[in-house]
């Protein structure tokens, strides 16, 4: 990942357009595992590494606390993303050949200037 969108979030439809790699979905896409908030894809979002100097969802976002900071979408987090699939936090998109596209079939970029304990604890990304 990534960064994650949360029951903060006002349904404002502002970010969605900012992003640089179309990873977020609104709340009525039928691939947005989530009811009453817009929904990043771990699978895509690359934290505009190599786009901007810092997520241009959060920077969009007049809601504190809507975007956070998740887990690096990458294999060391294989288990996280899986077991959140399968719990209905995220919809890991299935390819057609190569299946689920978990960090172990396709890792992402992300911003190693924040820590895993940031990561952990889901910190606001426009505190940062
Ligand atoms: S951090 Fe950047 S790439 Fe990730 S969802 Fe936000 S705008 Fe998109
Ligand atoms: S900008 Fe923030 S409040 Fe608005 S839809 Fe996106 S996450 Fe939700």
């Amino acid at each position: 990942m990534a960064v994650m969108i949360t029951s903060e979030c006002i349904v404002c439809d502002a970010c969605a357009t900012e992003c640089p790699v179309a990873a977020i979905l609104d709340d009525s896409n039928e691939k947005n595992p989530q009811d009453n908030k817009y929904y990043v894809k771990p699978e895509s979002c690359v934290e505009c590494v190599g786009h901007a100097d810092a997520p241009r969802c959060a920077e969009i976002c007049p809601t504190e606390g809507a975007i956070v900071w998740d887990m690096p979408y990458t294999p060391e987090y294989e288990d996280y993303f899986k077991s959140g699939h399968e719990e209905g936090t995220y919809a890991i998109r299935i390819h057609n050949k190569k299946g689920m596209m978990l960090p172990s079939v396709k890792k992402q970029t992300f911003d190693n200037s924040i820590s895993i304990e940031q990561r952990q604890s889901h910190a606001n990304v426009s505190d940062f």
